[in-house]
């Protein structure tokens, strides 16, 4: 539409189209711009802000219409009566300028059409989750999933009739394709949800192969279930899913993409049609990121590549030094994977980067494990990972511990594990931490 017509459409109409911000440059002398680059000004206007460099905190909870008109337009286009959506800002449970602008620059990273954030990682889940699932339906999922998905979909959506089925997170083809099978035949497959790499193995999940079989099983139906993906762990730097046949990628932006272990957030990038069923869920139950946060991560979304390239170079170091060292029986680190196995292959396809967060795997028990972290001088005992600061727990004592024996067991949750997420401290500095821990073991 041009201006003129844009204007002729306004007076038609008796409204005033929202001043949206102006277009921004994602392309120099036919060179397409990085995400890098993008994240210091995209989708935001400074001249709709008093000229103000950063986008303020809009702290309201309402916006206000230019005439009654566009107020009705709106409610047109949020309840669907009018196709395209809303077009505007109306009530901050629906939507606000720093989520939007955060939104267009999450989506970025995974070249997607659009995005969502929300109030936490699990909220994120949740809505997605909501979103598409009806009594009866089957969730396919990869195993182990984040505990508190697992509960989700186990405890809580069990309780509305949604039943469920898991693969391995290292399956191949045909065990995907026998779980689908079966799957198929209990009721409606509402969605195939994977967590790669798992918690806390680092298993990774053939997303090509999920999607290849998602395909070869639904091909014929007018709507396929979605390949959902938790890509917390790797994401959005080093995994980008949808290249690889997932529909809608999540996040704890908690983690790598917040990265100072300051605040708690979600979000969900993919296409657009999927989204907008999720945010007419997200609009309903109000599960959307504040003001304050959005704008955290704005800031945060600056540094993504900085801090997560630095952490994985040190992840590497330290991991180096680590596993030849007497004390400890091995690790768990995606860069150590041996070649020629069916997980190096999957690696080779997915991932760019190995990431910093590992399993440690101490020569003993719980007594040494306990006596490493307790030593510990620079890393921090804490859950959580992707921050800025390295840090260290102990899964079977800690996030684990409800886990039953056997399942413990066979996801190779010791008493010995220790589970470390390294930061951007100097790596010698790090190394030198880890040196004298594993003395006092
Ligand atoms: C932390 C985490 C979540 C939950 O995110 P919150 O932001 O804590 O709600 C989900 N999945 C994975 C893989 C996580 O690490």
């Amino acid at each position: 539409m041009s201006n003129d017509d844009k204007k002729n459409e306004a007076e038609l109409t008796g409204t005033t189209q929202r001043r949206r911000p102006k277009p921004g440059v994602r392309e120099v002398g036919g060179r397409r711009l990085k995400p890098a680059t993008l994240m210091m000004g995209h989708g935001y206007d400074p001249m709709l802000s008093e000229g103000s460099l950063k986008p303020p905190i809009f702290l309201t909870s309402t916006f206000v219409f230019e005439n009654a008109a566009a107020g009705k337009r709106h409610f047109e286009g949020v309840t669907g009566k009018r196709p395209g959506g809303a077009e505007g800002l109306v009530y901050s449970r629906f939507n606000g300028p720093d989520q939007e602008i955060l939104e267009e620059r999450l989506a970025i990273w995974e070249d997607a059409e659009a995005a969502l954030t929300f109030s936490s990682g699990m909220s994120a889940i949740a809505t997605v989750m909501l979103a598409m699932v009806e009594p009866g339906d089957v969730i396919v999922h990869s195993a182990p999933l984040y505990a508190a998905t697992e509960g989700l979909i186990g405890k809580i959506l069990g309780r509305f009739g949604v039943q469920w089925l898991d693969f391995p997170a290292g399956a191949t083809r045909e065990e995907i394709d026998a779980v689908i099978a079966q799957a198929k035949a209990k009721g409606r497959v509402a969605m195939i949800y994977l967590e790669s790499p798992a918690n806390p193995t680092n298993a990774l999940v053939d997303v090509e192969a999920v999607s290849a079989a998602r395909d070869a099983a639904f091909g014929g139906a007018d709507k396929k279930p979605p390949v959902v993906i938790d890509n917390t762990f790797l994401g959005p730097l080093w995994q980008k899913p949808l290249r690889h046949g997932a529909d809608l990628v999540l996040y704890s932006l908690t983690k790598y993409a917040g990265g100072h272990s300051d605040l708690v957030a979600g979000g969900a990038v993919g296409a657009k049609a999927l989204i907008d069923q999720v945010r007419a869920m997200r609009n309903t139950i109000g599960t959307i990121t504040d003001p304050h946060t959005a704008w955290m991560l704005l800031r945060s979304l600056e540094t993504l590549e900085l801090r997560m390239s630095r952490a994985g170079e040190n992840a590497a170091k330290v991991c180096a030094y680590l596993r030849d060292h007497p004390k400890v029986e091995r690790i768990a680190y995606l860069g150590f994977l041996k070649e020629g196995t069916r997980q190096a292959d999957i690696y080779q396809r997915h991932c760019t980067g190995a990431g910093s967060t590992f399993s440690l795997y101490l020569k003993g028990g719980e007594a040494e494990a306990f006596a490493f972290l307790d030593a510990l001088k620079i890393a921090k005992l804490a859950v959580s990972l992707g921050g800025t600061e390295t840090l260290a727990s102990h899964p079977a004592g800690m996030t684990h511990l409800s886990v039953p024996d056997e399942r413990k067991k066979a996801l190779d949750i010791g008493d010995n594990l220790v589970r470390i997420s390294i930061g951007v401290e100097d790596a010698d500095d790090l190394i030198a931490d880890f040196e004298q821990a594993l003395e006092a073991v």
